[in-house]
């Protein structure tokens, strides 16, 4: 399989991050790439670094503001006094508030959702390396290919248009997404990390064009709890273009596949000419975040049935988190992948 990785990932490394008002090292580090890489290093892939990502890419799906910011915002918050050496904000806006300050810190609360997507130095070019790795993936699914792998880090399916959240900054698999777009009148997300694409919903919510298909944790007790309600299915034109399928915490192989067939049919109903899979492995029993049980052959079997539907494919990586079953939940999952084709 090809496979599309940056070692610019390594440029972001967010320290800590908050859980239940407590300080705790940030899960999103650079040795979750690392191990996945290190398990697909064999003779039946191939490994290539992505070409350079420009503005305008971005710009299909991010708002140049928030492209700026992300940009400039290191520079201007490393000029505060007493600043830590990562961004976090301590104010957001709130459910009546909406003004745009123009004061860094004010800018930060307004693009960044919550404390854990920290912005160090090199977090935009790392993210940019990520969306790099997403759209060369694409291009060469566009170009003939079956499938391809791109692994991304940092993730993406939490970043909406403008706003960071959730270790997330650019939207990876929305990015691919508005290029696959420009080729095919019609494409289809599934998301099969344990939780919500909120920011990927938000991005196509309202477009008929992209169908978006999430089966994820129940959010009214887990993140992003503000999104991935089963009732939340499109605004305006995109009615019907967006579905959710929340599971019960604790849910293992069984009624993770029966949600997944839900979204497989709708998947089939639309009928894409391209299928971009956000995937996640923190569904697995092993995961330190995960609250879903699913197993290393779950993965397989989703795998197969994916691959199944027989659509040019671009799998991307969203979360999964350290564990010594990390590797091996990604072994799984293309070699089920590739036994179905
Ligand atoms: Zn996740």
């Amino acid at each position: 399989m090809l496979i599309v990785h940056s070692d610019a990932h390594r440029q972001h490394a967010p320290r800590y991050f908050l859980v239940r008002g407590a300080v705790q090292q940030n899960p999103e580090i650079p040795e979750r790439a690392e191990r996945l890489l290190a398990a697909v290093r064999d003779s039946r892939n191939v490994i290539v670094e992505p070409d350079g990502i420009r503005d305008d890419v971005l710009a299909a799906v991010h708002t140049d503001d928030y492209l700026a910011f992300l940009r400039d915002a290191p520079a201007a918050w490393a000029a505060l006094t007493g600043a830590a050496s990562e961004i976090v904000p301590n104010v957001h806006p709130n459910r009546y508030t909406t003004a745009r300050p123009q004061g860094i810190v004010g800018r930060a609360g307004y693009h960044q959702a919550d404390t854990s997507c920290p912005i160090g130095p090199g977090t935009f070019t790392a993210a940019c390396a990520a969306a790099a790795c997403a759209v060369h993936a694409t291009r060469a699914v566009l170009g003939g290919a079956r499938v391809a792998y791109a692994l991304c880090r940092p993730p993406g399916h939490h970043a909406y248009a403008d706003i960071a959240g959730g270790f997330c900054y650019l939207n990876n698999v929305a990015i691919a997404a508005a290029l696959a777009r420009t080729v095919h009148g019609r494409v289809a997300i599934l998301d099969v990390d344990v939780h919500h694409g909120n920011g990927t919903q938000g991005i196509f919510y309202d477009r008929a064009d992209v169908l978006f298909v999430s089966v994820h944790a129940d959010p009214s007790n887990y993140y992003p709890y503000f999104a991935g309600y089963f009732e939340e299915r499109g605004a305006g034109a995109g009615v019907g273009a967006n579905l959710n399928l929340p599971l019960p915490h604790g849910t293992g192989d069984a009624g993770y596949l029966e949600a997944l067939e839900r979204g497989l049919d709708a998947i089939r109903r639309f009928a894409p000419g391209l299928l971009l899979v956000s995937l996640g492995f923190d569904a697995s029993e092993h995961d330190p975040l995960g609250v879903l049980k699913v197993t290393r052959a779950g993965f397989a079997e989703i795998a197969r049935r994916v691959a199944a539907l027989a659509l040019p494919t671009v799998l991307i990586q969203e979360g999964g988190y350290l564990s010594d079953h990390l590797g091996g939940l990604l072994v799984a999952f293309l070699g089920g992948f590739e036994a179905a084709r």
